[in-house]
């Protein structure tokens, strides 16, 4: 860890999207967008609908659906489904949702496939790096050590049975912030998809849910990027549909204790936040996929990461790392094939 305090360049991953700007589809489809704050971030949707009354109907349902996530998912709230799943004595059975017991069994397949990287029993943990961030003083190592029984994603026991969750340890806490917004991302688009709108897009800030493209065109335009304190630009901008991309962002959840700049995601292993400079992009069949993984690729780095991005089908990936001043670069083969827009 302690040779990463030195790092101190600011990276900033951005992700931008607009309709593809060619000639007008002959349609009578028109372009509709809407925002709203969720999940502590902004939601818009970007849709074609043939009027603003359809639009509106279907946006304003797609809303209410991640309401009802957030409200089901959030761990900033203790009577959530979540919180009150975690409040039950340890190692017996809770009945759950279908959504919660739908994610959770997603968490657990990322958590595997990911050796662990991907962890969202790491609770206890963005606890004390929370507080880090208020009082502006790093957690101390005896705590982060003493939280670590309650740690664990093995200890998350789940029947699909009967639908039901143990947590096998006492004092866990589960935190479903590195996935719940491109999961939230993709069941809003589904809500729109059911109300007949299937060109559309959701964002949920670095995460977004693609759906057909835009009337006319092969795809949206999607600007992946970096920007470093330099100002550089746009790295590519793709043409998507039916898929999901997300941008890691440790631009906006940081802090800087030190001299060293702690990220806002935990390595489940140590306890402690990431302090590499990394910023990773993840396109792939949706949003839960692509939020889900982004996550554990930042803290198994470009080498491991690339590893598994190659080994699974429909997965790409681009890496920007950030060392000593000097910023690099990694497509993954599958992220070299997509063609970028005109
Ligand atoms: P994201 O913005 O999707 O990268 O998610 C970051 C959020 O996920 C953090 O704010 C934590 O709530 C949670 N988190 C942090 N580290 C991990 C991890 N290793 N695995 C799963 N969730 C994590
Ligand atoms: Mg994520």
């Amino acid at each position: 860890m302690k040779s990463n305090y030195v790092l101190a360049l600011l990276l900033l991953a951005s992700l931008a999207f607009t309709a593809c700007r060619t000639a007008p589809p002959r349609t009578e489809l028109q372009r509709f967008e809407f925002a709203e704050p969720h999940m502590g971030t902004m939601f818009s949707i970007t849709l074609f609908a043939p009027d603003a009354t359809a639009a509106e109907r279907a946006a304003k349902l797609a809303f209410t659906r991640v309401t009802e996530l957030d409200r089901a998912m959030t761990d900033y709230d203790e009577e959530s489904e979540l919180m009150r799943l975690c409040a039950q004595p340890h190692g017996t059975p809770v009945r759950v949702s279908d959504d919660l017991f739908d994610i959770l069994q997603i968490s657990q397949h990322f958590a595997e496939l990911t050796d662990g990287a991907f962890d969202i029993t790491v609770g206890p943990y963005v606890q004390l790096w929370r507080r880090a961030r208020r009082q502006h003083q790093l957690p101390a190592p005896e705590k982060i050590a003493a939280v670590r029984p309650n740690v664990g994603w093995r200890k998350v026991q789940l029947d699909a049975h009967r639908k039901t969750v143990t947590l096998l340890a006492p004092n866990m806490r589960l935190d479903l912030g590195g996935i719940a917004k491109g999961y939230a991302a993709d069941k809003a688009l589904a809500v729109l998809k059911q109300n007949a709108i299937s060109h559309a897009l959701v964002a949920a800030s670095g995460d977004i849910a693609i759906g057909d493209a835009p009337p006319g065109q092969t795809g949206w335009r999607i600007g992946i990027g970096s920007i470093d304190a330099a100002g550089n630009s746009l790295t590519k901008t793709v043409l998507l549909h039916n898929a999901g991309v997300s941008t890691s962002g440790d631009t906006e959840q940081f802090v800087e204790l030190g001299g060293a700049r702690y990220s806002h995601i935990i390595n489940p292993l140590t306890g402690w936040a990431l302090t590499n400079r990394i910023g990773v992009t993840v396109i792939a069949k949706n949003a839960t996929t692509t939020d889900g993984l982004e996550t554990p690729l930042s803290v198994m780095g470009v080498e491991h990461g690339l590893r598994l991005v190659e080994s699974q089908p429909g997965l790409a990936a681009l890496f920007v790392t950030l060392d000593g001043g000097k910023k690099t670069l990694l497509e993954s083969s599958r992220f070299k094939e997509i063609p970028s827009a005109k």
